[in-house]
């Protein structure tokens, strides 16, 4: 829910500030008073639709940089995830499995986990919570291996 939030709130910040812009190239180009020739002064069009044009470029920038900084952060506490990590490999897919980059939340939260192979379109990443007990999780290969 945190997560949602967060992102909801960058929203809500770029969409001020862009509809800040918007207003900002409307007012430095009103609207023609005179029906009977409406392209009179073509070259004030040309620079309204230039204008608009680049606050289209950027709302597209801003959007996809929210969504990219949105992937990237944990799920829990909404921290940057760190230390990437390569899994797989890309000779030996059978043997080692798919390659993969790891992130984790350097307080423990969780792991994202997305493919580096990228054969049937964009895969999503794939996040996984870890439990709050840290040592449940590290101590359950040796308890397996103790078995005899
Ligand atoms: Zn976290």
């Amino acid at each position: 829910m945190r997560y949602w939030a967060w992102f909801v709130a960058k929203l809500a910040v770029a969409a001020v500030g862009l509809g800040g812009l918007v207003r900002l190239v409307v007012g430095l180009f009103p609207s023609d008073k005179d029906p009977r020739a409406p392209l009179n002064d073509g070259m004030r069009y040309l620079l309204c639709n230039f204008a608009l044009l680049l606050c289209f470029l950027l709302f597209a920038g801003v959007l996809y940089l929210i969504v990219w900084d949105q992937r990237y952060r944990c799920r829990v506490c909404l921290r940057r995830l760190r230390m990437p990590i390569s899994t797989g490999s890309w000779g030996r897919i059978l043997q080692f499995g798919r390659p993969r980059t790891e992130y984790i939340c350097t307080y423990g939260h969780g792991t994202l986990s997305e493919d580096d192979l990228q054969i049937s379109g964009l895969s999503g990443a794939e996040w996984t919570p870890h439990s709050d007990d840290i040592w449940t999780e590290l101590c359950a290969p040796g308890r397996e291996s103790d078995r005899p």
